[in-house]
């Protein structure tokens, strides 16, 4: 504790705040009490990084640890790799203006904030042997929660709520975060079967018409096509022009159609716009 308070004397953007929430591996900055059902933390809107770039910096520890730089950087760029969001190291690239980042720290768990805080904020992880383990934090830093969370879920899965310990039921209510696409049972973001149950009990069941795919959930040892799917559809392909923002914007340009693009005070919203007319019947999609 003593260690967090000089933290916080010497750097102006504290990575970590004394009333942030904790809910497994997730951590929220939160202002006031908590309600029950913990809506206010499952509704809120998650910041996407901006100008195209997830900024990172290496705690002293795990800097001098190349195994350890290498394989956060290694998961970091698997899950970037065809997208328009490039990992980058702040210290590195000159990027010390720009105050949100990721500080990666060896604290003996694995946790990260859910998408972008502003400022410094911290992403842990305990298991570097594992590169999946390593991705499902970065993950969670680009913005996504947990898969069994996600607002489908209930079509594709059961929660036996009656095999998990009242602390620990706030782990499996539901959320709005990034998780809005096709419900992935192989996803790097799911809990495993029994996660958080009674001994010798389920916390999630797959539903009948899924049964095949109860053995897929909670797997550690790949990213799912939908992972990086999602994360590609979010921050953008780079392959396609993105009006000069880091992800996709709502409106889809028209061939034949002239446009501008218009960026609000967060380079973050930007979008396309229409400049002067266009031919008639055209729609906006
Ligand atoms: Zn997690």
């Amino acid at each position: 504790m003593l260690a967090l308070l000089l933290c916080l004397m010497v750097d102006n953007s504290p990575a970590q705040q004394a009333d942030d929430v904790e809910i497994d591996d997730m951590r929220f900055r939160f202002d006031g009490a908590l309600d029950a059902d913990l809506s206010r933390i499952n509704q809120r809107e998650i910041l996407p990084w901006a100008n195209g770039r997830f900024l990172y910096e290496f705690s002293p520890q795990v800097q001098q640890d190349a195994e350890k730089t290498e394989a956060f950087e290694n998961a970091c760029k698997q899950l970037l790799a065809n997208t328009a969001l490039k990992c980058v190291n702040r210290l590195q690239a000159d990027a010390l203006s720009d105050r949100d980042y990721v500080y990666v720290v060896a604290k003996g768990s694995n946790y990260s904030y859910i998408g972008r805080q502003g400022g410094k904020q911290l992403l842990s992880i305990l298991n570097w042997n594992n590169p999946y383990k390593i991705s499902h934090e970065i993950k969670h830093a680009l913005g996504w929660g947990h898969e069994h969370q996600q607002p489908k879920r209930n079509q594709y899965v059961d929660i036996l709520f009656e095999n998990i310990p009242d602390d620990h039921k706030e782990r499996f209510y539901i959320n709005d975060y990034n998780n809005e696409g096709e419900y992935d049972f192989d996803s790097v973001m799911h809990y495993y079967p029994t996660d958080f149950a009674l001994p010798a009990q389920k916390s999630i069941q797959a539903k009948s018409e899924f049964q095949s795919y109860q053995s897929m959930m909670g797997q550690r040892d790949h990213l799912s096509e939908i992972d990086l799917l999602e994360i590609q559809e979010f921050y953008g392909d780079p392959t396609v022009e993105w009006c000069g923002i880091s992800r996709k914007p709502e409106i889809t340009p028209i061939s034949g159609c002239s446009y501008v693009c218009s960026l609000d005070s967060d380079p973050t919203i930007g979008n396309w716009v229409l400049e002067g007319t266009c031919n008639s019947e055209m729609e906006i999609l």
